[in-house]
């Protein structure tokens, strides 16, 4: 076997990979895990340990084989790699839905489930059979041959009309573009913006500037441009995309396929034994119920709306003072940038200096060390793809748990952002030996110069933060089943909690000193510059978090409150939604949710909420810091043996609720985005 790809090993053989094993090695692994699985289902009679142990251990192969490709795609790509990669994706796609479609897979992990070997299971091994027979169930598996092919057709026609609502709204924004030749209309608006309409003009040939309705084109223009008639018009021809309003009305209209989408989504839960689509979604997610989501939702639009509306008030008295007597949609992120820049001019280029990136890394392992007792230790001669790629053992205890890969700096061929990917989980490989956890930390911050050291913005510190967080997540974890250990079976409302909470410490006064150095004096990050920045985070907290709360309750309402019989209209609801916590009148033509693609084409549908889910869960966690103390050891030990070694091998509200003595909280949150400034005293 000289193919590495198909040699378990504890790290992945990075200098010997080459684009043409990956293919080869997908194939025959594959084929034989096909084989492997068929073999144990004619063989057990009564599925035991043993045939969990086996399922894990083929699993686990096909992660080894295949997590080094997909980071190398991210990482360091080239064609052939991408040839190659691009080769394998629909054969594991192929793959994972047959594994999911076995019914004699799926009868096996019943009758282990019914037998007294469920019983003998720890908690981690009943939890991972509890979730791959829900899994199972979800997947339509249980249901008579009839409605199975009726979830088929539904599955498929969803999948349809997803790809078509974003094509609608692809083409829609494509379709509309704004061409001016004269320059004194974009006044205002940045040179670095400007350019990029000149290019985007010249690319068509054509003279002065082009705008379409893309991001990063649109936004500024919304935000800098002077011109009030042409924000409106952009406006307008924005949130009209792909609906019955606007300048290309009718046009690309989502308007059909969105009553199609929910009907059907409707359908399908009650095929799986759900009264609606928000109790099929809620189903893998750590929130319990619809009725549970709202109210939390409703308790933070409680809270939150007053100050929305006195962000609003402030708003409007700005405006007036500049000789606006009224507030249109159009002109809000307008005078809001304006506003912000006469409150907080603080740009984040101003804070590098106090950030290199060497002291900050050096500063989150002290943070860590004092919380968790752990040791990050740098170890050199371990095969990278990248000589800027750093390798850390982490100690406890002397002993080493975990290992991961830090690769900071952007540079061609890396995919752009930050994220934690898994390389290796950690299991139980015999009696006494364990399979140790080890991930890949990825960022893109800007390298060092000859003469200057890497440097980073504040934002940069926080998002390296934030991945380490997933990365101690995955690796800390001290459960030995692979399907429930590290992040692995953590719903997604509630996997951002180790992530967002480890942010915390980016913001706190005592943890300043560890990681700011200013990198040619050595002087720490001053006091009044670290206040600036929290208030200029707490900006308009109140009508942010008004509009995530729209968003959020109207996912929620609609996919819950839907029936056939029930006739109100999407508008309708959007419309009630925003009577409630909308701070300020949207015009009629306004079609937003014709273009949410998270809801009708992604994967948040009845789960747009998650994001504030996930951040009261955190904001909450951390303020049992704030009341113990920031680097209190014992509340360290807490977090990390209530929540950081338990993976996914219990219901995360079990697990928060053994940390924090109770269940979250939604006070913390409001309090760090300044909407609540007292503190409650219980
Ligand atoms: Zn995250």
């Amino acid at each position: 076997m000289s193919n590495p790809l198909l040699k378990t090993a504890s790290l992945p053989a990075f200098s010997s990979i080459q684009p043409e094993h990956i293919e080869p090695a997908l194939d025959q692994l594959l084929a034989s895990n096909r084989q492997r699985v068929d073999d144990l289902l004619k063989a057990e009679q009564t599925p035991g340990k043993s045939f969990l142990a086996s399922i894990e251990q083929w699993d686990d192969e096909l992660e080894q084989l295949w997590s080094p490709i997909s980071h190398l795609h991210g990482v360091k790509n080239s064609d052939a790699l991408r040839d190659a990669y691009n080769a394998c994706l629909p054969k594991l796609t192929e793959y994972g839905t047959e594994m999911g479609q076995n019914t004699q897979l799926y009868q096996a992990y019943k009758q282990l489930a019914d037998s007294d070997v469920y019983g003998q299971l720890n908690e981690a091994e009943q939890k991972s059979v509890d979730n791959a027979l829900r899994d199972f169930t979800l997947s339509g598996i249980a249901l008579k041959p009839e409605q199975q092919k009726r979830y088929g057709e539904i599955k498929k026609q969803l999948a349809e009309l997803s790809t078509q609502f974003s094509n609608n709204v692809l083409d829609a924004t494509h379709g509309w573009s704004k061409h001016i030749d004269d320059a004194e209309e974009l006044a205002g608006i940045p040179e670095s913006v400007l350019q990029g309409y000149q290019q985007a003009a010249a690319a068509k040939e054509l003279s002065g500037y082009l705008i379409s309705l893309d991001i990063p084109a649109y936004l500024p223009l919304m935000q800098y441009c002077e011109n009030s008639a042409l924000r409106q018009e952009m406006y307008t021809a924005y949130t009209t995309r792909a609906s019955d309003q606007g300048p290309n009305a009718g046009q690309w209209d989502n308007s059909e396929l969105m009553d199609t989408i929910l009907a059907l989504r409707y359908e399908l839960a009650l095929l799986l034994g759900f009264n609606n689509y928000a109790e099929r979604s809620l189903a893998t997610k750590m929130a319990e119920s619809p009725e549970q989501v709202e109210g939390f939702l409703n308790a933070l639009a409680e809270k939150s709306i007053a100050v929305a509306k006195q962000d609003y008030k402030e708003l409007e008295a700005f405006a007036n003072s500049l000789g606006v007597t009224t507030l249109s949609a159009w002109d809000i992120p307008f005078y809001s940038e304006k506003l912000r820049l006469q409150k907080y001019d603080l740009s984040q280029e101003e804070l590098r200096p106090y950030f290199p990136s060497a002291k900050v890394i050096e500063g989150m392992f002290t943070v860590v060390n004092r919380l968790f007792g752990i040791e990050c230790n740098e170890v050199s001669d371990v095969e990278t793809w990248h000589p800027d790629v750093r390798f850390y053992h982490i100690e406890r205890d002397g002993e080493v748990i975990a290992k991961f890969y830090l690769d900071i700096f952007a540079r061609e061929h890396k995919r752009g952002g930050a994220w934690m990917a898994d390389c290796r989980v950690r299991r139980q490989l015999s009696a006494t030996e364990q399979q140790l956890p080890v991930a890949f930390l990825t960022c893109n911050f800007t390298p060092p110069t000859e003469t200057t050291p890497s440097l980073l913005t504040h934002n940069e510190v926080t998002t390296l933060f934030h991945e380490f967080g997933h990365g101690l997540h995955h690796m800390l974890t001290e459960i030995n089943c692979a399907a429930v250990s590290g992040i692995n079976g953590v719903p997604w409302d509630a996997v951002e909690l180790p992530s967002q909470f480890m942010e915390n410490w980016c913001w706190q006064k005592e943890a300043i000193p560890l990681i700011s150095g200013h990198h040619q004096t050595g002087e720490v990050l001053p006091d009044n510059l670290l206040e600036k920045m929290l208030a200029a985070k707490n900006f308009q907290s109140g009508m942010m978090m008004a509009r995530q709360l729209e968003f959020s309750l109207f996912d929620m309402l609609m996919h819950h409150h839907y029936s056939p019989e029930n006739p109100r209209s999407i508008q309708t609801v959007l419309d009630e939604v925003r009577e409630k916590v909308s701070v300020y009148p949207v015009p009629e033509f306004n079609r937003f949710q014709h273009g949410f693609g998270h809801i009708f084409a992604g994967g948040y549908a009845a789960g747009y909420y998650s994001y504030k889910w996930a951040e009261v869960l955190s904001a909450d966690a951390f303020s049992r810091f704030e009341e113990e103390g920031i680097f209190n050891q014992a509340t360290g030990e807490s977090f990390l043996q209530e929540i950081l070694q338990r993976g996914g091998s219990k219901e995360p509200m079990a697990l928060f609720t053994a940390f924090r003595g109770r269940e979250p909280d939604i006070d913390a949150l409001l309090r760090h985005s300044g909407i609540v400034t007292t503190r409650k005293v219980a």
